[in-house]
C-alpha cells in the first residue's frame, strides 16, 4: 500500500500542494505555499525550504494540521514539517521550530535516555538564552537568581522555584540556565523534563520494568530542570517518585530548579511535605510585563525578525496584548508576516484588522480593579467609596483587603498600581492585604467561600 518510499520529494511536493489547493482558499496558498519547496522527506519528516521565517511562522501559526494532513493523504503516514531557511546562495539553515515546545519530540527518546550525551542532545530550545531574555521589573528578580544558580549550580539557590502564569518566560528562563551552564562546562549532566514527561516516563518505566534505568537518568543529573510542576497535583505516585528523586540530588549536593504556574502552596494536591521540600531555597515569582517591557520585548523580536515596524505600531501592539508573551510574540509576527509580504507601510487600521481576534482574546481576560472593587461592594454590603476610604472598621477594612487579594491575583497590576487604585496606599500595605487574607482563608471557611463567590462572579462578568 505505502509506495511513497518510491516517491521523489518533489513528487510529495506537487501532490501535497494539489491536495492543499482543495483545503485552502487559493490566494492563501499562492502566498504561504506556492513559494516553497521540500527539500528532505524521510521517515515521516517533511523539510520546507522557506526563504523567510515568516513563513514558518504563519504557517504554523494557521495551517500546520492542514497541511499535515495534506501530507498524510500523499504519504499515507503522519508527518512532522521542519523548516529550513535557504539562503540565497542556496544553502540551507536548519530553523527549529520555536513554537514546537520541546516537550512533543522527546517522547521518543525514552530508552535510550542512558546513552545520551548531554551537551548536544539536550532539549533546550536554542534561542531560550539570557541573551534573548528582556529584563523588567516583572522578571528582573526571577532573572536574577536564575544568572546567580546558573553560575554557581548547587551553591547559591537550591532548589530554585520559577512560577508565574502562562506565557511569561518560564521555560525560556529555565532553559537559559541550562544554556548558561552548558557552555560553561559541555560534560555537566542537564536533564530537562516536563513533570507531564517525567510521569509518563515513570508509568512506563514500571510497565517495562525499567525503573533502575529511569532512577539513574534522573538520579545521575548534575542539574535537574523539572518544568511545569503544576502537573504533579494529585499524581501520587509520581509525586513519591519524585520526592526520592528530589532528596537524592539535593543530598548529592546538585541543582534542582522548578517552575509551576503558581506557587508552591498553591498547587492543589501536592503533598506538604512535597511543598516545603520546595520552599527550601528560593521561590521566585514571574509577574506580567509592564508596558516599557512589553515595548522593549516586542523592539527585540522584531530586531531579530530583521523587520522594521514604525514606533507607533509597537506601541498600539503592546498597548493591547498584556497579558502573555507569548501571544505578544503571536501579534507582532503576524504583523511581521503582513509587512514582510506587503511593500507598503502598514497602517494603524490594517494592524487593527490583523490583530482582531487578538484584541478580543485579551478584552475577554482583562479583569479591571474597578470591577473587583464593586464587586466586592456588593457583595460585603459596603459603599464603593469604602474602599479608597481611610475608615477602618473592620467590617470595611476586610473587604477592602479581600479586593486587594483579588486584585493582586486576578489582574496584572503592579502592587504599587494596585495601592494606587485603593485611594493612594502605598505598596507595603497591598502587600499586608494579600498575606493577611491568604491566612484567613485557610482557617475561615465562610470567608473563603465568600471570596470564592465573588472570584466567580468577577471571571463571568456578570
Ligand atoms: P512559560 O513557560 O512561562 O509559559 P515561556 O518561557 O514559554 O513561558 O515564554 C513564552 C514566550 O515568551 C517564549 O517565546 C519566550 O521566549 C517569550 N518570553 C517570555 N519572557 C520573555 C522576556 N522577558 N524576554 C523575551 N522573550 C520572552
Ligand atoms: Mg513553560
Amino acid at each position: 500500500m505505502s509506495n511513497n518510499v518510491f516517491f521523489e520529494p518533489t513528487e510529495i511536493w506537487t501532490q501535497t500542494c494539489n491536495e492543499l489547493k482543495k483545503l485552502i482558499p487559493e490566494d492563501a496558498y499562492t502566498r504561504w505555499f506556492q513559494p516553497l519547496s521540500l527539500v528532505d522527506y524521510r521517515a515521516g519528516k517533511a523539510v520546507l525550504g522557506i526563504s523567510n521565517s515568516i513563513y514558518q511562522y504563519w504557517i504554523e501559526e494557521n495551517y500546520i494540521t492542514t497541511l499535515q494532513g495534506a501530507f498524510e493523504t500523499v504519504t499515507g503516514s503522519n508527518v512532522k514539517v521542519e523548516f529550513k531557511t535557504i539562503q540565497p546562495d542556496g544553502s540551507a539553515q536548519m530553523v527549529v521550530s520555536e513554537r514546537t515546545e520541546p516537550t512533543k519530540s522527546k517522547k521518543k527518546l525514552h530508552g535510550r535516555t542512558a546513552r545520551r550525551s548531554y551537551a548536544d542532545s539536550i532539549d533546550l530550545v536554542p534561542r531560550y538564552t539570557f541573551d534573548t531574555f528582556v529584563v523588567g521589573t516583572n522578571n528582573e528578580f526571577a532573572h536574577a537568581a536564575s544568572v546567580a544558580v546558573a553560575k554557581s549550580p548547587a551553591r547559591t539557590y537550591n532548589p530554585l522555584f520559577i512560577h508565574g502564569s502562562v506565557g511569561l518566560g518560564k521555560t525560556h528562563l529555565m532553559h537559559a540556565i541550562g544554556h548558561d551552564m552548558l557552555k560553561e562546562s559541555a560534560s555537566t549532566r542537564i536533564v530537562y523534563v516536563t513533570s507531564e514527561q517525567f510521569t509518563n516516563e515513570f508509568v512506563s518505566a514500571i510497565q517495562h520494568g525499567e525503573l533502575a534505568n529511569f532512577r539513574k537518568r534522573f538520579r545521575m543529573a548534575d542539574t535537574l530542570l523539572i518544568d511545569d510542576i503544576q502537573f504533579f497535583a494529585g499524581k501520587e505516585r509520581s509525586q513519591e517518585e519524585f520526592f526520592h528523586t528530589f532528596n537524592a540530588l539535593f543530598d548529592g549536593n546538585k541543582q534542582i530548579i522548578m517552575t509551576s504556574d503558581c506557587s508552591p502552596s498553591d498547587i492543589a494536591k501536592l503533598e506538604d511535605r512535597l511543598v516545603s521540600r520546595f520552599e527550601w531555597g528560593l521561590t521566585a515569582e514571574l509577574q506580567a510585563p509592564d508596558i516599557e517591557t512589553r515595548l522593549a520585548i516586542l523592539k527585540s523580536k522584531a530586531t531579530k525578525l530583521n523587520i522594521v515596524l514604525n514606533d507607533h505600531v509597537l506601541l498600539f501592539i503592546a498597548e493591547r496584548v498584556k497579558a502573555n508573551i507569548r501571544r505578544l510574540e503571536g501579534a507582532l509576527n503576524r504583523v511581521a508576516a503582513w509587512a514582510a509580504l506587503n511593500d507598503r507601510k502598514i497602517r494603524q487600521e490594517q494592524v487593527e484588522e490583523l490583530l482582531k481576534d487578538f484584541i478580543q482574546e485579551e478584552a475577554r481576560h482583562v479583569v479591571t480593579i474597578d470591577a473587583i472593587q464593586r464587586k466586592v461592594a456588593e457583595n460585603f454590603d459596603l459603599r464603593l467609596a469604602d474602599m479608597s476610604s481611610k475608615r477602618r472598621p473592620n467590617n470595611i477594612a476586610i473587604p477592602r483587603m479581600v479586593a486587594m487579594y483579588l486584585s493582586r491575583k486576578m489582574t496584572s497590576k503592579s502592587l504599587q498600581e494596585i495601592g494606587e487604585s485603593f485611594g493612594g496606599r502605598d505598596h507595603g500595605t497591598v502587600l499586608h492585604a494579600v498575606k493577611k487574607i491568604e491566612a484567613r482563608i485557610t482557617s475561615d471557611a465562610n470567608l473563603r467561600q465568600q471570596i470564592h463567590m465573588v472570584t466567580q462572579q468577577i471571571e463571568s462578568g456578570n
